[in-house]
């Protein structure tokens, strides 16, 4: 199967703007911000969507994942004021690349319901 453009990513083939890289987790800016600050936070390993999770197997990486977002979030400045987690699965999700991703959206009022 193709890499997908996240896979890329990971291996540098195409630019992206990293905000923050450790062994297991990369997360870099969207390309298509939807709020001022919107970052993708990803796992290294390619798992293509949250039906393939399971908290047995994936727990610590998805506690990664969490860390991570709350790392940048401090880095962007938006931590105190609050900002949203959104995971998009599946097609009517709205998922568009098919390797994990989890956004951090910020810097402006969120409203509910989502989309
Ligand atoms: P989703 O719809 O949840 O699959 O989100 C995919 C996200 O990837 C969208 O918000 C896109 O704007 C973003 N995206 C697609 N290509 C790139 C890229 N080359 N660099 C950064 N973000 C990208």
């Amino acid at each position: 199967m193709a890499d997908t453009i996240f896979k890329k990513i990971i291996n540098k083939e195409i630019p992206a703007e990293i905000v923050f890289e450790s062994d297991s987790i990369l997360a870099f800016r969207d390309i298509n911000p939807k709020a001022p600050t919107h970052i993708l936070i990803i796992p290294k390993i390619e798992i293509p969507t949250v039906r393939e999770l399971s908290g047995k197997e994936h727990g610590p990486l998805l506690g990664e994942m969490i860390d991570a977002a709350n790392i940048i979030a401090k880095q962007e400045g938006i931590s105190e004021d609050g900002f949203r987690l959104v995971i998009n699965c599946g097609e009517k999700g709205g998922q568009e690349v098919y390797h994990l991703h989890m956004h951090l959206l910020g810097g402006r009022q969120m409203t509910w319901p989502a989309g």
